[in-house]
């Protein structure tokens, strides 16, 4: 990371809210022409992209540079004069620019608002008093931010580094660059040959010692990618005060102070010293890869492979990002020579949204071309985005991570620091303008739309409970097939009642009536042989045994024959038979334990479904609810007639499970479907006769009529209730 504090406003094109504010600070009487500060100096910056010539105002008694247009140079080069007239007239003499009284009264704002003035007088010195206290912040403040961000600089490299510039100089060399792009297209080509052992590189390296040589290795290149940015920009005579580091959410990350960067005139070479930490550790990679290819497994190689994968492109990933102030940022405002980018184009889109909230008719803060101007805006908008997702995901990792109130303390904290308080800046801002605001149509029109809005998300509305359910007689029994068999008969049509004890088809399994048979004939066999045993020229043999032998025959051919029963199965109560396939034929082959169809009793049908506890809740006894069904073609209508007050162990079967289509999460354990959250059964009757012809067990989507729900009311209740657990013991 390198850290830069972006020149503050850009002086020319200040916004008109500035402008306006300063107008009123000025408008006291100022009874003596204020002086510069002595610490300041003033030298050539680099160009605008469109030719403009530009200045960098050099604070040296707090390191801070200030980019200065043409205009506003002039202004101060001759602030000396003492006053506004004299200023004005040699600026008209001396050079092509038009100024007016606005323009030096917005450098004198500019100059005061950043405390370059010499403090003088009383009112002064009160000011700066006042700007004192107003800096001096109580200790939570503190604690908050640094619990975000502080920096710690360790190392005052700028002697160490004019020392080593020349070897440094070496790998800035155009040669060196060269041989690292070789390298990598070496290492690029052997690694293709060792594609396997890369692989279970790639799989294999999570162990402990791993992970201690990829923290050092890992700190060894973040502090050769800062020595790059610290070396780019000695190498451009730039002075490099401090390194050390810096922690972003309690997240330690090496940083080299690079301010010194807005000195330098060349765009290219701004473009270096802030490219130059991910060069780096790009050329590291380069040199990793090959050397990976060339030596034997050791600690080393997998350090070496953790230099050419993983680190290269982590921080590809969070550096290179422009959203964030990384070095993708300075890079793109480098590249793109567009100083403070996200703080220039967030001032554009806050222009934007208060012409289109409230028909501001304001002078944009800056002016583009429109291509420009939208892609600014675009940009922004990315940004917020980016950053209000970001950090909601911080705050939720760090209200996971701590205990309890802690967690929901750091979960505050960082909302309130990097989303609410931009908003409120901007609240601000609209409280402020709200006679201004007042006055529009367009305001009025944007009120009317946010306060229904709210009214909708506020009113106790109807709501529904949406869930997968399923039709189905009181009284349902299933027809298995035990075993793999063959259909021998249908005794019974599709539909066709049936009296209870019937036979509602025979089923045939070769192997066991093969094995009924024989089992039949070992236990004749041995009968026989029991009872002639009693007589005495047989082959002598105890009698228990020959006993023993006869009973165990026996049991083996009744097993058998229960086999061959359950292949004729009879309706344990009068019904209808259902086939779940009207098509099954005989001759036909059937899979073991598969559904044939069912058998439905006499009973009025009813559509049953589970529900978390939530849902429950939300419903009750009575309640209205339509149930749809594709295979149906109509909606039945039905009421609530049951709600179990006891969770439900396992579902019946899978038909409302996840897995087949159904809204139920399970896990299948042994067969039986076990739900992962508490369900609850919820039974309903239809309010219809159902016609004979819908009289099939089906799936479909069932709505109910639950209680009146505000939005609001049930998002506040849920926070509630999450602080509410936390902080119970
Ligand atoms: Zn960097």
């Amino acid at each position: 990371m390198s850290v830069r504090i972006a020149p503050a406003t850009q002086t020319p094109r200040a916004s008109q809210q500035a402008v306006q504010s300063s107008a009123a600070v000025n408008s006291r009487p100022a009874p003596r022409w204020p002086a510069l500060r002595d610490e300041l100096d003033i030298q050539p910056g680099p160009s605008h992209a469109d030719g403009e010539p530009t200045w960098v105002l050099h604070d040296a008694a707090r390191q801070l540079f200030f980019r200065i247009d043409w205009l506003s140079f002039e202004i101060l080069s001759r602030w000396g004069y003492g006053d506004t007239g004299s200023i004005l007239a040699a600026i008209a003499c001396d050079t092509p620019l038009e100024a007016g009284e606005d323009d030096v009264k917005r450098v004198l704002a500019f100059l005061t608002e950043q405390q370059l003035l010499r403090p003088e007088g009383e009112e002064a010195l009160a000011r700066l008093v006042e700007r004192r206290q107003a800096s001096r912040s109580s200790w939570w403040t503190w604690l908050i931010h640094h619990y975000l961000f502080f920096r710690i600089p360790l190392w005052r490299p700028d002697a160490w580094l004019r020392r080593w510039l020349p070897v440094a100089n070496v790998f800035f060399s155009r040669r060196f660059v060269g041989l690292s792009l070789a390298a990598a297209a070496l290492g690029l080509a052997l690694v293709a040959r060792q594609w396997e052992t890369l692989r279970t590189y790639l799989f294999d390296s999570f162990s402990l010692e791993g992970m201690v040589v990829y923290a050092l290795a890992l700190s060894a290149v973040k502090w050769l990618h800062e020595l790059g940015h610290a070396f780019a920009l000695k190498r451009q005579g730039g002075r490099v005060p401090a390194m050390g580091v810096a922690f972003l959410v309690m997240t330690p990350m090496a940083y080299t102070d690079v301010n010194e960067a807005w000195r330098i005139t060349g765009r290219r070479q701004r473009l270096q010293v802030s490219g130059a930490g991910i060069a780096t550790e790009g050329i590291i990679a380069a040199w990793a890869l090959l050397a990976w290819a060339l030596v034997p497994d050791s600690g080393l190689r997998s350090a070496l492979f953790f230099l050419a994968t993983t680190s290269w492109v982590m921080t590809l990933a969070l550096n290179a990002n422009p959203f964030m102030r990384f070095d993708g940022y300075f890079i793109l405002c480098d590249w793109l020579d567009f100083p403070n980018l996200h703080a220039r184009s967030f001032a554009l889109a806050r222009w934007k949204m208060r012409q289109w909230l409230f028909g501001l008719a304001d002078e944009p803060p800056e002016r583009f071309a429109a291509g420009k101007r939208w892609a600014l805006i675009a940009f922004a908008w990315s940004v917020w985005i980016y950053r209000l997702v970001l950090f909601l995901g911080i705050a939720l990792l760090v209200y996971h991570l701590f205990t309890k109130l802690l967690g929901v303390l750091l979960f505050l904290v960082e909302i309130y620091w990097f989303i609410w308080y931009p908003v409120r800046r901007e609240l601000a801002v609209w409280w402020e303008r709200r006679a201004d605001i007042g006055d529009q149509r367009r305001a009025r029109i944007s009120a009317l739309v946010v306060l229904t809005l709210i009214t909708v998300a506020a009113l106790p509305l109807p709501s529904w409970v949406w869930v997968s359910a399923q039709l189905k007689p009181a009284e349902v029994w299933a027809v298995h097939a035990p075993v793999g068999a063959y259909v021998e008969a249908l005794t019974v049509a599709d539909g066709q009642a049936v009296a209870r004890g019937a036979v509602l088809m025979r089923l045939s399994a070769p192997e066991i009536r093969m094995q009924a048979d024989l089992q039949q004939a070992r236990w004749a066999r041995v009968h026989w042989e029991a009872v002639s045993s009693s007589i005495p020229q047989a082959e002598s043999r105890p009698l228990a045994t020959a006993r023993a032998q006869g009973e165990a025959a026996l049991a083996e051919y009744n097993r058998s024959r229960q086999a061959l029963a359950q292949l004729q199965p009879r309706a344990p109560f009068d019904g209808r038979l259902f086939l779940l396939d009207p098509d099954l034929a005989k001759g036909q082959w059937v899979g073991a334990r598969e559904r044939l169809g069912y058998l439905v009793g006499p009973g009025p049908w009813r559509v049953e479904t589970w529900m978390e506890e939530d849902q429950v809740r939300r419903i009750s006894v009575g309640a209205r609810a339509h149930f749809y069904a594709p295979s149906l073609g109509r909606s039945l209508s039905a009421r609530v007639d049951m709600v179990d007050t006891d969770r439900a162990q396992t579902l019946p079967d899978a038909m409302l499970a996840a897995p087949s289509g159904g809204h139920v999460l399970v896990r299948e354990s042994k067969g039986e479907w076990i739900p992962e959250r508490s369900v609850y059964r919820v039974t309903l009757a239809l309010e219809e006769p159902l016609p004979e012809a819908w009289a099939q067990v089906a799936r479909g989507d069932l709505v109910l009529a639950a209680g009146a729900r505000s939005a609001l009311w049930s998002l506040l209740e849920s926070a509630v209730s999450v602080i509410w657990r936390e902080m119970s013991p």
